[in-house]
């Protein structure tokens, strides 16, 4: 007996081991930084870290700390809450992903306790790149971690988060999940990360985040890292940062920007951009190149001809309105390629760790210099070396130059040797003439680009009435600037914006007044000009798509458009068949009701049961009743409520039935739409991915008012022209004076 006993012994002596392991680590963390040796370390295994911790950064091949990790990983494990600024590709998603698994080891987490850690970042693609680095850092602890980003499957993910220890996510989606999904809770958050702080910290995000802050325990230990990072003081106090440590690793240089990055621009007219793009394009077909412009109309329509005229190098595009498995595709393809172009928005601007990209070219105009920063730190990650060219009209050219300068930004100028220039206007405008999607997509980036001027911050460099607007609209191949009378509107625009003070409401007319070319009062003019010019010509040529944009009666539930009314209010929606009733125009689809065998039931009242006797004559039921057995069967009110009881179970076990029936049909119907979208995409035509965001808007509809507005802010991030509220606010003063961090 006594050694039956002596044998369950060992677990309890390995808990006890395991606990003197914790505490003995406890203790090298707390005294970690009095030895003088400490500040020499320069390897993981060196710090005071769980074995699991350096087992998984050793089997990623992570052996020596960088800069930031040295000085940011001890104060984040001793509990400090981190303001950390240091270049792009510096390593800081490691700097705070080692602190957030240890903290939960540290604190013993397991399953029971819930959701631990919270990292948030402001876009999808940079949540999947943190998460892929967790989990191999993370293989061999047992913590359940877990990605929330929009474009999934709420329900699917809902299921999941009750489980999770770590989460990483985009803000929007989290709140979501905090307003939707019951069982998730956020009372135990022990750390709190903030990636590209200062992004997630400005206007675009604010509501959001003040909801998100909200609900998280105040003790909780909070890390922000960004290359450029707040200072503002009413963001850290939004935080509720305590005593924050700033660890700044940018040692030799004030900027910002990597050492082995060589930054260029030039000068170059609105109306020449294309010509210049083409040009560098078609003598650097041997590169890796991300070309990031202002808004998704423009890289759509970029891309389209672009690809169309074949420079010479694989081309990919990249933005907001895409299908979120197709951005996933465009990231996974850029990163394996070895040279490729990719047109994008500001979506991957920041913190996505593309390797080996030589160079970044910048054909619109960054908003300001942080965004330069941001977007030239896609090359020269790690050690590399890249390139960087930026675009500037002439108009830009000045002040955008004094703002790089003012952050130590070493850039040089350029010019284009003139043999090397060539002029695609002529091919564009036969690309327009010939096709009337290439031609909308023209229009709609022209509207788009004036639309992202006009909404900057900075007036000195964004001056809106300087475009060249004739020459530029020739210049995308179109026959005439379209008339979008954006003087008047603007001026209209501003006056309303300066009215409310929260501006993302009117910002989201803006921009989708810039995507569809639709919306407000004042612009219906343009819309209706652009429509009755598509309606009239080359109808047919046009895609399905864009004629059912057109008559407003595109009928796929996840495609429905902002600009389309609610046209199926009247609908009876237990009908399986409402989709197809929804194409119908009014009179076929009256005609259907009224055949329709559930409407003329609707009409008909209760029905009655009829029996015929030998010569025909009808009788009720009951007529043919014996009087006496009815009486033996008992009281009158018994046997009703016994024939109710029966009916009334038949019923719902009918109804089960018919329910999963229709469940069945439904989900057919949506693969068969999903297989004719895949085909269209495979058309190479996707018009439809334009959709993406409207659903979301869609569903948002649907949603209490302030998560309405989060979804605004998703959207305006995915268009990569967010940041650009006017600066009517003290918060928007303070994110516009907030600096970066100095050594
Ligand atoms: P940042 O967030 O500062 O822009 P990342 O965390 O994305 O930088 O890291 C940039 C690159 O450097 C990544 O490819 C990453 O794998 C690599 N890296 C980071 N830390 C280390 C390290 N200690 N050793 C080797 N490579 C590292
Ligand atoms: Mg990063």
């Amino acid at each position: 007996m006594a050694k039956m006993k002596k044998r369950a012994d060992p677990r309890k002596i390995k808990r006890e081991e395991h606990k003197q392991k914790l505490s003995k680590l406890q203790e090298r963390v707390d005294n970690f930084g009095e030895d003088e040796a400490d500040k020499e370390v320069s390897k993981f295994e060196e710090l005071p870290l769980s074995e699991a911790t350096i087992e998984g950064l050793k089997n990623s091949h992570y052996v020596t700390c960088t800069d930031v990790q040295k000085r940011a990983i001890p104060p984040a494990l001793q509990g400090h809450d981190l303001l950390g600024a240091a270049r792009t590709g510096s390593g800081k998603t490691l700097a705070f992903l080692v602190p957030v698994l240890e903290c939960l080891f540290r604190n013993k987490w397991s399953d029971v306790d819930g959701l631990g850690a919270l990292v948030i970042s402001p876009t999808r693609e940079l949540a999947v790149q943190i998460f892929q680095v967790l989990r191999k850092i993370g293989r061999c602890h047992s913590f359940s971690a877990g990605l929330v980003i929009g474009g999934k499957d709420v329900a699917m993910e809902a299921d999941r988060l009750a489980k999770l220890n770590i989460l990483i996510c985009t803000p929007g989606r989290l709140l979501q999940h905090m307003d939707q999904t019951s069982g998730f809770d956020l009372s135990n958050v022990k750390m709190l990360v903030l990636d590209e702080a200062d992004r997630i910290l400005d206007m675009g995000f604010k509501k959001t985040m003040d909801a998100i802050l909200e609900n998280l325990p105040v003790d909780r230990q909070t890390l922000l890292f960004s290359a450029t990072q707040t200072k503002s003081v009413s963001d850290l106090a939004r935080l509720s940062l305590a005593d924050p440590k700033y660890i700044s690793a940018n040692p030799d240089t004030t900027s910002s920007t990597p050492k082995n990055l060589e930054q260029n621009y030039v000068c170059v007219e609105l109306q020449d951009k294309l010509d210049t793009l083409w040009g560098f394009l078609r003598t650097h077909t041997k590169f890796k190149i991300i070309v990031f412009f202002s808004s998704s109309k423009q890289v759509r329509y970029v891309y389209e001809t672009f690809r169309t005229l074949q420079p010479g190098i694989p081309l990919l595009h990249l933005h907001g309105k895409q299908k979120q498995g197709a951005r996933m595709d465009v990231v996974s393809k850029f990163s394996k390629a070895s040279s490729s172009c990719l047109f994008a928005t500001d979506i991957v601007a920041r913190g996505i760790d593309f390797p080996a990209v030589h160079w970044v070219v910048q054909v619109d105009c960054p908003e300001d210099a942080a965004t330069y920063i941001h977007r030239v730190g896609r090359s020269a990650r790690f050690g590399k070396s890249g390139k960087a060219l930026l675009f500037l009209t002439p108009t830009e050219e000045p002040a955008m130059i004094q703002r790089l300068e003012a952050k130590h930004i070493p850039i040089n100028k350029l010019t284009i040797r003139p043999n090397k220039k060539k002029s695609i206007k002529n091919q564009l405008q036969a690309l327009c003439f010939k096709s009337p999607e290439i031609k909308y997509l023209g229009q709609k980036a022209f509207i788009s680009y004036y639309k992202s001027i006009f909404i900057q911050k900075d007036k000195e460099i964004f001056q809106f009435e300087k475009i060249p607007s004739e020459a530029f609209a020739e210049s995308l191949g179109l026959p005439g600037a379209p008339q979008i009378k954006l003087g008047k509107s603007a001026e209209k625009m501003k006056e309303e914006a300066n009215a409310k003070k929260n501006q993302s409401r009117a910002l989201q007319k803006l921009m989708r007044a810039g995507d569809d070319g639709v919306v407000s009062d004042d612009e219906k003019e343009v819309r209706t000009k652009m429509d009755r010019m598509f309606e009239r010509k080359n109808q047919n040529v046009l895609s399905d798509h864009y004629l059912n944009m057109v008559k407003g009666d595109a009928d796929e539930d996840e495609e429905t458009g902002d600009f389309m009314t609610v046209k199926r209010q009247d609908h009876n929606l237990e009908s399986d068949d409402d989709e197809d009733v929804a194409n119908l125009p009014t009179s076929k689809r009256a005609a259907k009701q009224a055949l329709s065998k559930k409407q003329s039931l609707k009409n008909k009242g209760l029905g009655t049961k009829t029996l015929f006797d030998d010569e025909g004559a009808p009788h009720a039921l009951y007529e043919f009743d014996d009087e006496e057995d009815f009486k033996a069967a008992g009281p009158v009110e018994s046997q009703v409520k016994e024939f109710v009881d029966r009916e009334t179970k038949d019923m719902e076990e009918a109804d089960v039935g018919d329910k999963e029936l229709v469940k069945q049909k439904r989900a057919e119907k949506k693969r068969k739409r999903k297989e004719i979208e895949r085909l269209r995409e495979l058309d190479e035509y996707d018009e439809e991915s334009e959709e993406e965001g409207d659903s979301e808007e869609e569903q948002a509809a649907k949603k209490p008012k302030w998560f309405q507005r989060d979804e605004s802010s998703d959207e305006e991030e995915d268009d990569g022209v967010l940041e650009v509220e006017e600066p009517t606010t003290l918060e928007d003063l303070e994110s516009l004076t907030s600096k970066l961090l100095k050594k």
